[in-house]
């Protein structure tokens, strides 16, 4: 009986002290999580498999897809930090084709004739908005 339950406090132990080192390390990540979003965790929830959270770089926008049908509702503070997120560059992504380029309709009739940098986060990094 005492040799089972010595067996198993040593597991207890084991467990804690692993299970506490993975917090440090979880810990030290977050720490020293350097972007480039505002948290290791909406970092992390992005890259995820399912697809729950979406960053779309052309228009600087963080949203949450809780229907595949229905598009994402958006949002101005990061669910998990409480920072203040940048603020979405749609209107100007519209504004700047229309002004600079003269494309009225960007995603449709004047769609070829966007620049590749407008694709991405290229165009208003460039312009350090
Ligand atoms: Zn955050």
């Amino acid at each position: 009986m005492d040799n089972k339950n010595d067996w198993f406090e040593q597991y207890q132990r084991d467990r804690d002290e692993w299970l506490r080192k993975i917090d440090e390390k979880v810990e030290e990540e977050r720490r020293n999580y350097a972007g480039p979003h505002c948290c290791l965790t909406m970092d992390r929830g992005l890259q995820s498999e399912r697809k729950i959270l979406q960053y779309d770089k052309k228009y600087r926008e963080y949203s949450i897809n809780l229907s595949r049908s229905k598009g994402g509702f958006l949002f101005d503070y990061c669910p998990f930090c409480g920072k203040k997120l940048p603020e979405s560059l749609r209107k100007l992504w519209f504004n700047i084709l229309e002004q600079e380029y003269h494309l009225e309709f960007p995603l449709s009739l004047d769609k070829k004739k966007v620049p590749a940098e407008f694709q991405t986060d290229e165009w208003w990094k460039k312009r350090g908005l």
